[in-house]
């Protein structure tokens, strides 16, 4: 089969000749790949900040996975050959504490489907039944692939946040590329108050007009000025970049909530602004195998479109190069 290869950081992915994966345990499954989603941990994975996270190269990346089951071991019960299915990327055994407390993603034996092990930019990939979610019938793998992480994220992170989300609230959405423009419908949809888009690019400022933003500005310093003063009660940051982090912190109002769902630069905040304010800060590490089954619930019922624009996967590296370029709208989707 094809797959495309981080063979080393800092340089493009190699498309490569491989054996298809082989099933090892009695729960693998093989799925056909229908589609994957490329992501900017695609571009972090390949600038060597992965590390951290248990990314070792050589290993195929890919982890917003949807395609047809393919193969599967003696035990699997989950599902059959032919299935169309989305891959959640977290491997979880369900056994240990965190896992059972829900929060798949600090499963004592985690690992993640296109980082710390082999992914979807190829033909086939090689999963444990539990990361398995049906779709609906009549929805396409490739239509859906990035909910599997830019979708379960923005999920994640806007279902934590539901009690604040009151009539007369205020929500900013700092940047509206994969994961803020889901963001950005699921607060529209899951939450009672407006919602502000904020993104420096017209392209995405246009998508969040389309997707029925209350109010969209190219500049966060704009934000209080947009809420009469008052500030934002929640800001969800999907570029995190130092003048992001900051920018958020400046515009929230008192007892605001800021959220980073992106991340790579440094908040740095006085602590008398959090005490005066009496702020709250928080993180969002992708979601749970739940969080990607009530998403595609709220995906069949129309809720939630995502935009995503489909290329061969011969053309990886020129996609990474228009992701990393600010030149995709929505979410690029490699089709083997
Ligand atoms: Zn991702
Ligand atoms: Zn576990």
């Amino acid at each position: 089969m094809r797959a495309a290869l981080l063979s080393e950081c800092h340089r493009p992915l190699e498309l490569v000749e491989r054996d298809e994966p082989e099933l090892r345990g009695t729960r693998d499954v093989v799925v056909r790949i229908g589609g994957a989603g490329v992501c900017a941990t695609d571009l972090h994975a390949i600038d060597g900040l992965m590390e951290p996270a248990g990314v070792r190269s050589p290993v195929v990346l890919g982890h917003e996975n949807a395609g047809w089951v393919h193969a599967v071991g003696d035990d699997v019960t989950a599902a059959s050959v032919g299935d169309a299915v989305l891959v959640y990327p977290a491997w979880s055994c369900g056994l240990c504490v965190p896992c059972r407390r829900g929060h798949e993603m600090f499963c004592e034996r985690h690992r993640f489907t296109g980082l710390s092990c082999d992914g979807g930019f190829a033909d086939f990939v090689l999963v444990d039944e539990r990361s398995l979610v049906p779709l609906p019938a009549g929805v396409e793998p490739a239509a859906v692939a990035p909910h599997a992480d830019a979708g379960i994220t923005a999920y994640h992170a806007v279902k934590k946040l539901l009690p604040r989300l009151v009539p007369g609230s205020t929500s900013v959405v700092l940047g509206v590329g994969g994961v803020g423009h889901i963001a950005l419908q699921l607060l529209r949809a899951l939450g009672g108050g407006a919602v502000i888009a904020v993104d420096t690019d017209e392209r995405r400022r246009g998508l969040a007009r389309e997707l029925a933003a209350d109010e969209v500005l190219a500049d966060a310093a704009d934000v209080r000025e947009a809420t009469n003063g008052a500030g934002a009660d929640v800001v969800l940051d999907f570029v995190a970049t130092d003048a992001t982090h900051a920018a958020g912190m400046e515009m929230l109002a008192r007892r605001g909530l800021y959220s980073t769902v992106g991340y790579g630069g440094m908040l740095s905040v006085p602590s008398v602004a959090l005490v005066v304010g009496e702020s709250t800060v928080v993180g969002n590490l992708v979601g749970t195998w739940i969080d990607l089954w009530e998403l595609l619930q709220l995906h069949g019922r129309g809720d939630v479109r995502l935009v995503t624009q489909t290329h061969p996967l011969e053309d990886v590296n020129t996609v990474l190069d228009a992701l990393r370029a600010g030149d995709v709208t929505g979410r690029a989707v490699l089709v083997p």
